[in-house]
């Protein structure tokens, strides 16, 4: 079935998400209020760096159900489904900043030429859609039903996984919304889980605060596992074995990063903590992975004997994870800025995350090479 749709936001989620319901046959308009985002997209460029997405959108512009605009009041009234994808980053307090949501539903309030259903794919704190609504219903009396519909896409994988979700779900107060965004959706699985509003945001969070749980279980596992001469690789192949316990999420490192999982757990635990629910366990994967990101120059410091001054260190990776250009909450930015600090010479490497990185780090204090090898020649140490 072909429908209207316009997506609000055309960042990670949205780009991605666009794309692909174009490439099932809906007729798309993606909308950001950033023009230069907006032209490179027109232009045939890709504004983000995703395995795959450029000759995607490319095809959905060749086939005319995929375009680009920063004209949000004429996309909307020219669809039937709206989604918000808009950017929900962190507070200073950890709650997640609604600034830009609620400015977007306002605009689709003001635009609306009949009913829509309105689905919100940014990450919101529980009880957010419904304010939504009521925002909305401030500003307009045309009738619409809003949907929660939380965005699982990882980036990297972003095609693959909004192409073969493992589940979608579907947060409506509306059967007959719940039925159409079923229907939208079910030439991408079968596997579709319909809730109440409510439900479905928390399951966002529940998700990721679970993922990242497994990631600060695994690395203090690992940590130990070095202390009692165990191999966490090995240790991890064997629970990973165990169906109870899966094999993903279960590889030591320098723990999570990126623009989802250092947000979203901080903003559960605000979630619970506006309930007076002290949610202990949360507070600990948060506490693991912060301390994570200094094993490695705790390490640096034991093997050059505390001489760090002068050591030069080369840093292979700048994104929080490969195969993106996004380095937002990357432990990379807090490793080098700590070198830097401790005198280290840095020489840094990324393959397709270097101008996102020196946008949020500045350009001065570290080498930036335009090779690996180079980065690593002469290097006292390299730092994965
Ligand atoms: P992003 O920052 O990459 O993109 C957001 C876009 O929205 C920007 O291009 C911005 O210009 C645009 N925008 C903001 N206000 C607007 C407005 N009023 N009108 C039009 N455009 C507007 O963000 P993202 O990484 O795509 O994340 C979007 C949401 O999805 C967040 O809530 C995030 O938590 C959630 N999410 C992200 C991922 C991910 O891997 N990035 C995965 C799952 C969920």
């Amino acid at each position: 079935m072909d429908m209207n749709i316009a997506v609000i936001g055309t960042g990670y989620v949205g780009l991605v998400s666009g794309v692909c319901f174009a490439k099932l046959g809906n007729r798309v308009i993606c909308v950001d209020k950033d023009p230069g985002k907006i032209d490179v997209l027109n232009a045939g460029g890709i504004p983000i760096y995703e395995p795959g997405l450029r000759e995607l959108a490319a095809a959905g512009r060749a086939a005319g159900n995929l375009t680009f605009t920063t004209d949000l009041s004429g996309a909307v009234r020219q669809s039937d489904i709206i989604m918000l994808a808009v950017g929900t980053p962190p507070l200073p307090s950890g709650e997640a900043n609604l600034a830009f949501i609620e400015e977007a539903a306002l605009e689709i309030a003001d635009a609306m030429n009949g009913y829509k259903i309105i689905a919100v794919k940014s990450t919101v704190p529980v009880g957010t859609n419904e304010r939504l609504g009521e925002l909305m219903r401030s500003r307009t009396n045309e009738r619409f039903d809003g949907i929660s519909l939380p965005e699982f896409l990882r980036e990297g994988s972003a095609i693959r996984d909004t192409l073969h979700p493992d589940r979608i779900i579907i947060g409506a107060a509306s059967r007959s919304a719940a039925d159409t965004m079923a229907r939208l959706h079910r030439p991408l699985t079968e596997r579709i889980v319909v809730t109440d509003i409510r439900s479905a945001e928390m399951i966002k969070y529940a998700s990721n605060a679970f993922l990242a749980t497994k990631i600060s279980f695994i690395n203090e596992i690992a940590n130990i596992c070095e202390k009692v001469g165990a191999d966490v690789t090995k240790v991890a192949e064997g629970m990973g074995y165990d169906s109870r316990i899966g094999p993903s999420f279960l590889r030591a490192g320098i723990g999570y990063g990126g623009s989802c999982f250092p947000k979203d757990t901080r903003a559960l635990m605000q979630i619970a903590g506006h309930v007076d629910y002290d949610f202990k366990l949360l507070r600990s994967v948060v506490e693991v992975n912060q301390d994570q990101r200094y094993n490695v120059i705790r390490k640096l410091e034991t093997i050059f004997g505390g001489e760090m001054a002068g050591k030069t260190v080369a840093v292979w990776g700048l994104a929080f994870k490969p195969n993106t250009d996004d380095v937002r909450d990357s432990p990379a930015l807090d490793i080098i800025r700590h070198l830097v600090d401790q005198q280290v010479k840095v020489r840094a490497y990324d393959p397709i995350a270097l101008g996102n990185f020196q946008a949020l780090f500045g350009k001065e204090g570290v080498a930036w090479c335009d090779d690996a090898m180079e980065t690593a020649r002469g290097a006292d140490a390299v730092c994965l």
